[in-house]
């Protein structure tokens, strides 16, 4: 994996180890915005992500809300990330 991640699922302290089972690929990008998050962190980022998908895909004004957050998201990544580097 030339510019790829390994996420270790499970903490170490309980049981996480490099086993494949317990580690998942990923790209640069998806890192980024996983930061820390681990495990069940990790499960309920992506799960929440299945629910918001949704919404923005119904069209409701739930999910309307929630591509105006991700757009304000994105530019205060931008912005951080300008003061970081
Ligand atoms: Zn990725």
């Amino acid at each position: 994996m030339a510019h790829g991640r390994l996420i270790i699922l499970s903490k170490k302290g309980k049981g996480g180890s490099k086993d494949i089972e317990n580690c998942l690929p990923s790209c640069l990008l998806c890192n980024r915005l996983r930061w820390h998050r681990k495990g069940k962190d990790l499960r309920d980022l992506i799960f929440f992500g299945l629910i918001a998908r949704d919404e923005i895909k119904k069209k409701t004004v739930l999910g309307r809300k929630i591509v105006e957050l991700k757009n304000k998201r994105i530019v205060q990544n931008k912005k951080r990330r300008r003061r970081i580097e």
